[in-house]
């Protein structure tokens, strides 16, 4: 059975009297049950209407590849972490301060759903109409996996990222609340908790977890164990991740990451992960990972196997960057650009140089070497210094771009290894240039992955 746990506006109620008193000290309240390590995935589904609840576009370096109700709903659910996530920042209302639960708990954020999904597949979205003045509910019991709504009509929402403006209220605020319930908390009776029955519009409160909650999180899930793995920081070379932390298990560790267009909502998982003296894991991140977060988790099924959450965004590596300077050509007066499409996986063997702006069908070849230059040369730039490697000899289309699909599986190609940057560039004939009758694109700079 489906038990609606809900949060209803200050007004509405006219205060939280309603709720009969907890008969210990602790005002915080337990629904019963808790999230096991297969239930720490959560998604939301952006069916939200507002304009208000979407118009955050600004990108946090801490939440990559979130923007609008998505972002306020992954803060939400990391203030109940057991630390603080990444250094904390995010959310201008607890600079430095967002992961305050301190205990066994650490949920996975797993990116966009495609819909609502059932009551237990842990996503959260928006729900026509609206119910006596609910705001939202979330639908228990929890043991296997959760599902929010918020309704469309309850309130005007604002995913802010700061305070809310006059009569709005706060997604981020609510949705912590919500997924305290989530959680497998109750309401509180404490002043100022967020597990107080009701929320103040306009009031961003909610968003931090008061000493009562924290209690509450900690009583259900432990107080974070000695032993918890611990991440402190994540360095991205390429494809190649070092993650920097504590008590990680020297064989068997799991590395959990956030899996790019997630139709499952389960993390995606690296296993049989070594570390060096339990204090660094180095590992490639798969293609398959988006940007999100990573946990690691060490052998057992306790809820204190499960590290942190670290915020990284390995899609494809460190992207490909321009460099260097194009110069202009008889067919365009910006010059011929470097630009690329496919994966910069060595193994997915499918990167394509492309340029534009080349002179139609002109002759061409791209050269690639390991060290950058900035030199005059022909009507244009050298930016690839020795050693240098040529690629074939061909011709622009009569569109003016110039592409080449590399194959990594034979020469000269074969050569390029992973982690190292490879600086590419176009030479060109260009007789109608006048001058040297031949010029050079801007470069472009490649780290390829394994
Ligand atoms: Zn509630």
């Amino acid at each position: 059975m489906q038990h609606a746990r809900f949060l209803v506006p200050l007004a509405v109620l006219g205060g939280a009297a309603f709720l009969a008193l907890p008969t210990r000290t602790e005002a915080y309240t337990t629904i019963g049950g808790s999230l096991g390590l297969a239930q720490r995935d959560f998604r939301v589904f952006n069916n939200f209407t507002d304009p208000t609840a979407n118009d955050n576009t600004t990108p946090d370096a801490n939440f990559p590849g979130a923007t609008g109700v998505a972002l306020a709903m992954w803060k939400a659910n990391l203030e109940w972490g057991s630390r603080l996530h990444g250094n904390g920042n995010g959310d201008p209302t607890q600079p430095g301060g967002l992961g305050s639960g301190g205990a066994n708990f650490d949920p996975s954020w797993q990116g966009l759903a495609t819909g609502v999904g059932g009551t237990n597949d842990n996503i959260i979205s928006e729900l026509s109409g609206s119910s006596g003045g609910t705001l939202a509910y979330c639908e228990t019991p929890i043991q296997d996996g959760w599902r929010i709504r918020f309704y469309q009509d309850a309130a005007n929402w604002s995913d802010g990222p700061g305070s809310t403006a006059g009569g709005q209220y706060d997604l981020q605020g609510v949705g912590t609340h919500e997924l305290g319930h989530a959680l497998g908390l109750g309401h509180s009776t404490v002043s100022g908790a967020t597990m107080q029955a009701v929320a103040t519009v306009n009031g961003v409160n909610e968003r931090t977890i008061n000493a009562d909650d924290i209690a509450g999180v900690q009583a259900i899930y432990g107080v974070a164990a000695a032993t918890k793995p611990i991440i402190t920081n994540v360095v991205q070379s390429g494809c190649s991740l070092t993650i920097t932390g504590s008590n990680f298990a020297p064989t068997g560790n799991e590395v959990w990451f956030t899996r790019l267009n997630n139709a499952s909502g389960d993390p995606l998982k690296v296993t049989n992960v070594t570390s060096v003296g339990g204090t660094s894991i180095t590992l490639t991140a798969p293609t398959a990972a988006g940007p999100g977060d990573l946990l690691v988790k060490i052998p057992g099924s306790a809820n204190s196997a499960l590290s942190n959450a670290w915020p990284v965004s390995p899609q494809g590596g460190t992207a490909p960057q321009s460099y260097c300077q194009a110069a202009p050509n008889s067919y365009d007066i910006f010059g011929a650009t470097m630009a690329y499409s496919g994966s910069t996986s060595l193994a997915t063997n499918n990167f394509t140089l492309v340029t534009n702006g080349v002179p139609p069908n002109a002759a061409c070849l791209y050269f690639f070497g390991p060290n950058q230059a900035f030199a005059p040369f022909g009507n244009g730039y050298r930016c690839v210094g020795n050693p240098t490697t040529r690629l074939p000899i061909m011709n622009a289309s009569p569109f003016g771009d110039a592409a080449l699909t590399l194959n990594f599986t034979t020469s000269p190609a074969s050569t390029i290894p992973a982690n190292s940057p490879r600086n590419f560039q176009l030479w060109y004939r260009n007789p109608a240039g006048g001058g040297a009758g031949f010029n050079l694109s801007d470069g472009l700079q490649v780290v390829f992955c394994p």
